[in-house]
């Protein structure tokens, strides 16, 4: 499937003049349009497809919790959390309002099929890599794991997304992956296939939380922190252009496309989570579209 390019440039125009509406209208009530004050209603979508990042909103002051976590409300009162590829639901959130009353909201989780994609050609030693790379794999895994803890109270997770680059959908997220017929974990992003060096531009604000050139099976590795420990990682960089640290703006350029680490030619691997849960891309961006 190709993103619909014409729609996409007119997104990212509506963006730039909505960002500071985007928030209040990250939830799209039905009884939006009611007489009932905003900031007295608890609203949550009713289903959820796996792997989808759910906003919710509450009244100021209201506690949310979900499964061992308590979310972060936005000055508005969005909260944000994410449903894994496996979660079969219904999913569960606690919110209890400033006044001490509480109250349960089930959001049922709909099922997707998740194909199998037989990738063959790849490199042996990365598919099964002896005990030193195994170790190496294993610590430069614990550094991302690291950068996903975080929990800032920036909200840049509610902005209307934009594809990072353009290009044709060359692996889904979530897809059972088998290299050179062996099963391996499910495809944890997006693959948009691009040549070496395109621009990759950030799909939304955030701040840099972890940048390496090198890992062994990723490459080139960003991650973005859009808040609320919502994030996204850029998988297989040939260039980096900025530094943890660093206050991305939407749209600006942070490195390019190339096939560094394990991949078998030149593409963008956009991963999200939120905090270790991860979800689809592709999700994100159409829920604003
Ligand atoms: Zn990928």
């Amino acid at each position: 499937m190709r993103p619909r390019l014409s729609a996409l440039c007119l997104l990212a125009v509506a963006v730039t003049a909505c960002a500071a509406t985007a928030e209040r209208g990250a939830v799209a009530s039905p009884a939006a349009s009611t007489a009932a004050p905003v900031d007295s209603r608890v609203v949550f979508p009713q289903s959820v497809q796996q792997g989808a990042l759910v906003f919710g909103k509450v009244p100021t002051g209201s506690t949310v919790r979900y499964g061992a976590r308590t979310l972060r409300a936005t000055p508005y009162g969005t909260v944000v959390f994410g449903v894994g590829r496996d979660e079969t639901g219904p999913v569960s959130v606690q919110v209890v309002l400033a006044d001490g009353s509480a109250r349960d909201v089930a959001i049922a989780v709909t099922p997707r099929d998740w194909p199998v994609e037989n990738i063959r050609g790849m490199p042996p030693k990365t598919v099964e890599p002896p005990p030193e790379i195994a170790a190496r794999i294993e610590r430069e895994q614990a550094r991302v794991t690291a950068a996903r803890v975080r929990d800032d109270d920036r909200a840049d997770f509610a902005q209307a997304f934009v594809w990072p680059v353009q290009g044709r959908i060359s692996g889904r997220f979530g897809n059972q992956r088998v290299y050179n017929g062996i099963p391996k974990s499910p495809h944890s992003g997006m693959d948009i296939a691009a040549p070496t060096g395109t621009p990759v531009l950030a799909p939304a604000a955030g701040v840099v939380t972890f940048a390496a050139p090198d890992l062994y099976l990723t490459g080139g590795t960003l991650l973005i922190d859009h808040g609320h420990g919502v994030s996204s990682n850029f998988l297989h960089l040939s260039r980096i252009d900025v530094k943890v640290g660093d206050r991305i703006t939407q749209g600006q350029v942070v490195g390019a496309v190339g096939a560094t680490g394990r991949a078998t030619g030149p593409h963008l691997h956009w991963g999200m989570n939120w905090f270790d849960v991860r979800i689809d891309p592709l999700l994100v961006l159409e829920r604003t579209k």
